[in-house]
């Protein structure tokens, strides 16, 4: 592996910082979001139980929240990658993803060269003639 034990174990205290961080806001807006149905519902007549729930999945699947559960599952899956000693290799080309760019980015699957491919391809909605 590419990365300095050093490295690995900054690395790997910026994901626990940014992950905490972000398990706090999504419980936050869990919490707010709960406290707002649990008004509503007690203003409303009868138990449904079901619907409330429906709604509250409904809102945690807001785009903005939906991103920050992505994100988190990228520091997730970059935590495994860690511990099984493959992290750091890009998921395309296999070269290094390098130590700056994974400071800036710990959940990063690629290297920049591939990952500026991947948004060329997949995320051209302005280009559709391409
Ligand atoms: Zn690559």
């Amino acid at each position: 592996m590419a990365l300095t034990t050093q490295q690995t174990q900054e690395l790997k205290g910026l994901i626990a910082n940014r992950q905490k961080a972000l398990i706090a806001e999504l419980s936050e807006d869990v919490r707010k979001t709960r406290a707002e149905r649990f008004g509503e519902v007690a203003g409303e007549v009868s138990d449904h139980g079901d619907e409330s729930v429906a709604a509250l999945i409904a809102d945690l699947d807001q785009a903005e929240l939906s991103r920050d559960v992505d994100e988190l599952r990228s520091l997730e899956a970059a935590r495994e990658r860690i511990a099984k000693g493959d992290y750091g290799a890009c998921a395309d080309c296999g070269r290094e993803i390098g130590f700056e760019r994974l400071r800036a980015a710990p959940g990063a699957i690629r290297c920049i060269a591939c990952q500026t491919l991947h948004e060329k391809t997949f995320a051209g909605p302005g280009n559709p003639s391409l």
